[in-house]
């Protein structure tokens, strides 16, 4: 995967809630701990993506909650 590709990953939102989704750089754990900005913007049920921080390499993505409702 280019590093374009792991700057944005879909990931069900409930394993993200159990911070069973990991940084797709170093492979640690991230959750809603290391959100820094959901992304309130689009209906119906937001957040439906979140950017998040990993805690261990600092590097920054976007995460898309794919069981959410379009
Ligand atoms: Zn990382």
């Amino acid at each position: 995967m280019s590093v374009d590709q792991r700057r944005r990953i879909d990931v069900d939102r409930h394993a993200f809630l159990a911070y069973s989704v990991r940084c797709p750089f170093c492979d640690t754990p991230v959750g809603p701990r290391n959100v820094t900005r959901e992304h309130l913007d689009v209906p119906p049920n937001p957040p439906y993506a979140a950017t998040v921080q990993c805690p261990k390499c600092k590097e920054i993505f976007e995460v898309r909650f794919t069981d959410s409702p379009r």
